[in-house]
């Protein structure tokens, strides 16, 4: 037994190697970087510990409030205190109406937001009335929404919604594999249109809207979510860290076991891996032990993004705080041209007030998405000056940000094309037994799906290895 291998220390890596390790396997962790976390990421700014990445994790998907259970932490978690959301929408921020994923469950409130116009909400009402579209195939998420619901529905409730979680665009996207939930809306026999097969998921009504009360639908641990990269990496017991230690290569050994190959370094003999790195450099480490594997995961098209943190002072926004934030539909580029979303963080988190900090607002802007990146170019001065005119614009942001930090995230979301749930089955399918892959690339980028992939990842791995033995 030589033990095995997880490559890549972000929020897969280390739940396979919390896995592996609580299973009593000899495990070692070889992360590029000088850190743990990958895109979770916690640091001072302004007096308080805010997020450079991820905030907060979705509670529908259990995996990460299990893990945070099984780590002793479900104590620290905390909830939005605001639930509301506003969209940018044809001059004005707009609140957003009750919805699932962008799909409208309560077409007053939709009217009444102003988010479309009377065209479009007429367009959107048709739903009612069309005959069921059946799905062909896996479709783009952005075709399925247009036939039912319109063009500027689409434009201006899916997208930025969907498209905000996925930096993506959802004319590109597959349904089945980015919004499982719409998919399943759109094979509802018993309601041919998303509208009553969404509201019929939300429970009968008009559905939630994003400002109800009810039970919490996102959580993150108070110090931010690098706390939970903290828990699990204190918490790995024997396992070996290697951080600034990249993985070359994967070449087979004898039957069934590997050998991982570093830079500058003699090669480890390892009698299983997981890899837990983004698609690209998965598709190359598979090279020699799974060619057939490695072309589908090197194909697969990243998004990058930035998140601009501004501290202001509370007396130069001109409009009360009352939301988590804003979305930016890409179509309205004209009048907003590089935030394509702003968390109001001192808002959002009760822990982020001015008072829990320097008495300032801490402001969360994204910046770029697929197909939509150019501002990504820009020296962080520069993109600071844009940022700061698109919240001008949109939330009366007057007067210099006090403090500001720029975290780039460069190839950070991985664009599930159509088929790409196929093309993944294809791309598990022609792996060794004793190599596993997990993280965003797979089912789900979120870091409960992430969480969820590392875990049966270690779990497929360790029955191989330690199954002979039992
Ligand atoms: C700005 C931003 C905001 C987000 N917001 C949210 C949110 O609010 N909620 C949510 O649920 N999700 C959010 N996400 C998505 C989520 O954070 C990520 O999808 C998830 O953290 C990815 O985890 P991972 O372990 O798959 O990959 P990563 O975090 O990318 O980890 C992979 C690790 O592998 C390492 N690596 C790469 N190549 C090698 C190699 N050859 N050898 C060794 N190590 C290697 C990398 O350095 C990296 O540390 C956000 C993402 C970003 C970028």
């Amino acid at each position: 037994m030589t033990g095995i291998v997880v490559v890549g220390g972000g929020i897969a890596g280390l739940a396979a190697a919390h896995r592996l390790a609580a299973a009593g396997a000899d495990v070692t962790l070889f992360e590029s970087g000088d850190h743990l976390g990958g895109k979770l990421r916690t640091s001072p700014f302004a007096g308080r510990l805010v997020d450079e990445g991820a905030d907060a994790f979705v509670l529908r998907a259990p995996a990460a409030v299990e893990l945070c259970r099984t780590l002793d932490m479900e104590g620290e978690l905390v909830h939005p205190a605001a639930r509301r959301a506003y969209v940018y929408s044809r001059g004005q921020l707009r609140p957003l109406p009750p919805q699932v994923l962008g799909i409208p469950t309560d077409l007053e409130a939709l009217a009444a937001s102003g988010i479309l116009s009377p065209a479009g909400l007429d367009r959107v009402h048709e739903d009612l009335t069309l005959p069921a579209t059946p799905l062909a195939g896996d479709e783009p998420i952005g075709a399925v929404v247009e036939r039912r619901l319109g063009a500027e529905a689409l434009d201006r409730l899916v997208d930025p919604l969907v498209g905000g979680i996925n930096a993506g665009d959802t004319r590109r996207l597959s349904l089945a594999a980015v919004v499982p939930q719409i998919d399943a809306l759109a094979r509802d026999a018993d309601h041919p249109g998303l509208i009553e097969a969404a509201q019929a998921a939300a429970g009968g009504g008009t559905g939630r809207g994003a400002d109800s009360g009810g039970e919490p639908v996102f959580a993150s641990p108070a110090a931010g979510m690098g706390r939970l990269v903290e828990a699990l990496a204190a918490d790995l017991g024997p396992t070996t860290v290697r951080l600034g230690t990249p993985v070359e290569a994967l070449t087979p050994r004898g039957e069934a076991g590997l050998t991982v190959h570093l830079a500058g370094a003699a090669g480890l003999d390892a009698d299983a891996v997981v890899l837990a790195v983004p698609a690209s450099a998965a598709g190359t480490l598979l090279r020699e032990v799974a060619p057939e594997a490695a072309g589908p995961l090197a194909g697969v098209e990243h998004a990058s993004v930035a998140i601009v943190t501004l501290a202001v002072r509370p007396d130069d926004i001109a409009r009360p705080l009352d939301a988590s934030g804003f979305l930016v539909p890409r179509v309205e580029n004209q009048a907003v041209a590089v935030v394509t979303a702003c968390s109001w963080a001192s808002a959002k988190w009760a822990h982020l007030a001015p008072g829990r900090g320097d008495g300032t607002v801490v402001l969360r802007a994204s910046v770029g998405r697929a197909g939509g990146d150019a501002a990504l170019d820009l020296d962080d001065d520069d993109l600071v000056a844009r940022v700061v005119e698109d919240l001008a614009v949109t939330m009366g942001l007057v007067g210099a940000p006090r403090e500001v930090r720029v975290s780039r995230w460069p190839g950070s979301f991985p664009q599930y094309a159509p088929g790409h749930l196929e093309r993944i089955a294809a791309t598990e399918a022609a792996l060794p037994p004793t190599v596993a892959l997990a993280g965003a690339a797979l089912l789900g980028v979120g870091v409960p799906a992430c969480i969820r992939s590392g875990t049966e990842a270690a779990d497929r791995v360790w029955a191989v290895v330690a199954g002979p033995r039992r």
